[in-house]
C-alpha cells in the first residue's frame, strides 16, 4: 500500500536521502531503526509530503504523491492531490503537537469537523470512542497542559486515528517521555497494530520492534542498509553498521 522507490532528498548542501527503497503492505507493521541523522524523520516527511522529494517515487495506495524521473523532469503535484494523499496518512510526532487551546476531545474532533466536514455529533461520538480506546475517557475536557506527556501522546494518537487514515506513521513517539510513561504509549500503539492498522514506526524501542514489528528496517546515511524480520535484523544482523548500532542502543 506504500511504495518508496529510489527517493532522494537534499537539505541545503546535505544529501540526506540517497536512494531509499521501502515497501509496506496492507496491515504490515514496519519499524525503522537507525542512528541520529540517518534520515528517518526526513523519510517520513517525504512520505507524508511535508517535504517534496528531489527524486524517486512515493506511492500511497498506488497513487503517486511525489514523482520525478531520473532525467530530472519534475511532475508537479496539485495542492489537491497532495492534500488528498496526506489525508490517508496519520502522523504522530515526538513532541505531541496538540492544539494547546483546545481540550482533548476538541483536539480529536477538530480535523474531522474542519477538514473532513463530518457532522459535529458524529465526530464527537467517534472522538469519545477513540479517547476511551486510548484510556482517556475521563479526560475529554482536559487541556494538554493538564495532561502528562504520556496522556498527551495518547490524545495525539487518537487525534490521528480520528481522520480514519489508511496508514499511521510514528516518529519516535516515546523518546520525549519520562521512562515511566513510555509503556502506556507503546501499549496503545500495540493495540492499534492489533486492530489491523498499517504502521510505519521510527523508534529506538527495540523491545517494541521485537514484539510488534512484522519487519524491521535499519537506515544509515540516507539509505536502507538492511531489512528483515525482527529476529533477522536484531539477533543476526548481516551488516556491521547494524550490529554496531544495536550494540550502542542496547
Ligand atoms: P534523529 O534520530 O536524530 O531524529 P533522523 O534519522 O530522523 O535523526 P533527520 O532528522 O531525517 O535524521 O536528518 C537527516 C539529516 O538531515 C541530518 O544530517 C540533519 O542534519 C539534516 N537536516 C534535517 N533537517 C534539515 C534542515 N532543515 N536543513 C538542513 N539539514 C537538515
Ligand atoms: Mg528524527
Amino acid at each position: 500500500m506504500l511504495r518508496v522507490e529510489g527517493v532522494h532528498k537534499w537539505m541545503g548542501h546535505n544529501h540526506v536521502l540517497r536512494g531509499v527503497d521501502l515497501e509496506v503492505r496492507q496491515g504490515e507493521i514496519v519499524c525503522i531503526l537507525g542512528p541520529s541523522g540517518s534520515g528517518k524523520s526526513t523519510l517520513l516527511r517525504c512520505i507524508n509530503h511535508l517535504d517534496p522529494v528531489d527524486g524517486g517515487v512515493v506511492e500511497v495506495e498506488s497513487e503517486r504523491i511525489g514523482y520525478e524521473t531520473r532525467r530530472g523532469t519534475l511532475y508537479e503535484q496539485s495542492e489537491r492531490d497532495v492534500a488528498r494523499a496526506r489525508r490517508r496518512i496519520g502522523m504522530v510526532f515526538q513532541h505531541f503537537n496538540l492544539f494547546q487551546h483546545l481540550t482533548a476531545l476538541e483536539n480529536v474532533t477538530y480535523g474531522p469537523v474542519k477538514v473532513l466536514r463530518r457532522p459535529r455529533a458524529e465526530a464527537v461520538a467517534h472522538g469519545r470512542e477513540l479517547l476511551a480506546s486510548v484510556g482517556l475517557g475521563q479526560k475529554e475536557d482536559s487541556y494538554p497542559s493538564e495532561l502528562s506527556g504520556g496522556q498527551q501522546q495518547r490524545v495525539a494518537i487518537a487525534r490521528a486515528l480520528a481522520m480514519r487514515p489508511q496508514l499511521m506513521m510514528f516518529d519516535e513517539p516515546t523518546s520525549a517521555l519520562d521512562p515511566e510513561l513510555v509503556g502506556e504509549v507503546l501499549a496503545v500503539m500495540k493495540r492499534v497494530a492489533e486492530g489491523g492498522m498499517t504502521m510505519v514506526v521510527v523508534t529506538h524501542e527495540i523491545g517494541f520492534a521485537r514484539e510488534v514489528a512484522d519487519r524491521v528496517v535499519f537506515m544509515d546515511q540516507g539509505v536502507v542498509v538492511e531489512e528483515g524480520t525482527a529476529s533477522e535484523v536484531l539477533d543476526d544482523p548481516r551488516h556491521e553498521r547494524t550490529a554496531s548500532f544495536l550494540r550502542r542502543v542496547r
